[in-house]
């Protein structure tokens, strides 16, 4: 069998970006060139025949907490950061479809005109067809992250595993950045990333993907052809499972 044909190590997944992930070097707001980069990395996954969801984050526009910090009513700063996500999901949206890759954006908040609701048999029909599901709007409840939001959505479409883009290539003891001797996990368990606080995801997130076995990798998202690497049993990431 040729390279290019060989199976992807998973036929259904649920890639999950921070916000901040489309700013780029901006320090805020949605950088369309790091938006179109990131879309070809999705593109280059889908072209394999994987089916792929997608959460991204909100924070590069707007975080309840940091609202909330400055006076602002709890849950109400929750649902702006909520609509921030689906702001990033219509960017993401776009940039796929340019390269002809379908999408759907998928709102825990009902926006008919802009976004579809959620209905799982719904989303899964649209992954059949080889459609993206980006979910936006997290779990539609104040409180929750969008950690929270990927590893729900990955439990209810059955995918075999949460790919969470960062800035570092897995899950060190320690800040890579900061600590050139800093080791990285090729695996680790849930419980031990709770236990030793290493910020993979938000413990909620942790301890559900925990209790439904969902495997999180953490990889590179900066790495070019990263994503598409792993997919095809191939890179340096680490798995978080139990
Ligand atoms: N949020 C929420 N419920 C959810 C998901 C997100 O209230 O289910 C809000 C919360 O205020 C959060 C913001 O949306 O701060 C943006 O999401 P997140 O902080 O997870 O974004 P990221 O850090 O991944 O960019």
């Amino acid at each position: 069998m040729s390279e290019e044909k060989a199976a992807p190590a998973y036929e259904r997944v649920l890639l999950k970006i921070s916000g901040e992930a489309l700013m780029g070097d901006q320090g805020f707001g949605l950088h369309p060139p790091t938006v179109q980069r990131i879309a070809e990395e999705v593109k280059s996954v889908h072209d394999l025949g994987v089916e792929i969801c997608m959460v991204i984050g909100g924070g590069n526009i707007f975080r309840g907490l940091a609202g909330s910090a400055q006076g602002m009513e709890r849950t109400t700063a929750d649902y702006m950061g909520m609509l921030a996500t689906v702001m990033n999901a219509l960017a993401m949206q776009s940039a796929l479809e340019a390269l002809g890759v379908f999408t759907r954006v998928i709102s825990a908040i009902r926006m008919d005109e802009v976004a579809e609701p959620y209905i799982r048999r719904r989303a899964v029909r649209h992954l059949e067809k080889k459609r993206v599901c980006i979910f936006a709007a997290g779990t539609g409840n104040p409180y929750f992250t969008t950690d929270t939001a990927a590893t729900l959505r990955a439990s209810e479409m059955s995918c075999q595993a949460i790919f969470k883009g960062t800035k570092v290539d897995g899950v060190y003891d320690k800040d890579p950045v900061k600590y050139p001797d800093a080791k990285r996990y090729d695996t680790i368990t849930y419980d031990d990333v709770l236990a030793q606080h290493l910020g993979v995801m938000d413990a909620s997130a942790i301890a559900l993907a925990r209790d439904n076995k969902l495997p999180i990798i953490v990889f590179s998202l900066d790495e070019p052809g990263g994503f598409r690497g792993i997919l095809r049993g191939e890179g340096t990431y680490t798995i978080v499972k139990g």
